[in-house]
């Protein structure tokens, strides 16, 4: 059985010029006030569409990102509606293959604790039963209701950022699950770095001592 930590990759967004840009450009529309984008415009007219709620105009723009998590984790995530998924599948993957399933560490049990070795011994019992019922001649979509929780899944999640930014405030919220926080104050961290405003007030929240922005 195989132990990694979750991760997230970025795999599509624009650079954060190109979408300040175009999310001036396109919300200036409603006013007809065009000519008045200049080379620093763009920053203080999408903060005042932030403040008075006309996020509508954000939905312009999109990201995709790849996802390591656990099961437990994803099946979150897919609760939100307004995205596109793509999951890896239990029901197509063979993890009696390779003879060993692989499963996402859990960042609250300290490794070499009691309750460590009582999650690793689960998940192995898991594993175990998981090969014989494939051995078996079962198929795997059938073999993996034995599979635990932390069972590693890769999920492409795409979105445009306003619904971002929804799953961004309630997913690095201190009521969120700590494996969801894992990931998504990584993940809220880089957008801010690397996108002005659309994300700002969101990580104002999560971290106060402010971050570093790209030049
Ligand atoms: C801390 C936490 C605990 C949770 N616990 C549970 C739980 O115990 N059980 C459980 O079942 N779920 C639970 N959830 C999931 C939660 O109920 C939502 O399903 C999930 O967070 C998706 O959020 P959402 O519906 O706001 O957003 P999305 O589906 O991402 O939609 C974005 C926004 O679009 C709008 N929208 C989308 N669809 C509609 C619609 N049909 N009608 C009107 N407006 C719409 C809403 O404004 C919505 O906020 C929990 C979520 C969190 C963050």
């Amino acid at each position: 059985m195989k132990i990694i930590l979750p991760s997230y990759k970025i795999e599509y967004l624009k650079s954060g010029l190109e979408i300040l840009h175009n999310i001036e450009l396109y919300g200036r529309t409603c006013y007809k006030s065009e000519d008045m984008i200049t080379e620093t415009s763009a920053e203080k007219f999408i903060k005042m569409l932030i403040v008075r709620g006309h996020h509508s105009v954000i939905e312009h723009e999109n990201m995709t990102v790849r996802f390591i998590i656990d099961r437990g984790v994803s099946h979150e995530l897919v609760r939100h509606r307004l995205c596109a998924f793509s999951q890896e599948s239990t029901r197509y993957c063979n993890y009696g293959h390779v003879g060993e399933i692989t499963v996402i560490k859990p960042c609250f049990y300290k490794e070499g604790s009691r309750e460590y070795e009582t999650w690793q011994s689960a998940c192995q019992v898991s594993e175990a039963a998981y090969n014989r019922l494939v051995e078996a001649g079962g198929k795997p979509e059938y073999a993996r209701s034995v599979l635990p929780n932390s069972l590693k899944t890769e999920i492409v999640v795409t979105a445009n950022l306003r619904e971002w930014r929804h799953i961004l405030t309630l997913r690095t919220a201190q009521a969120a699950h700590p494996q969801m926080r894992e990931v998504m104050i990584p993940l809220l961290k880089e957008l801010t770095e690397r996108v002005a405003i659309i994300f700002d007030d969101i990580a104002a929240v999560v971290f106060p001592e402010g971050v570093r922005r790209e030049a």
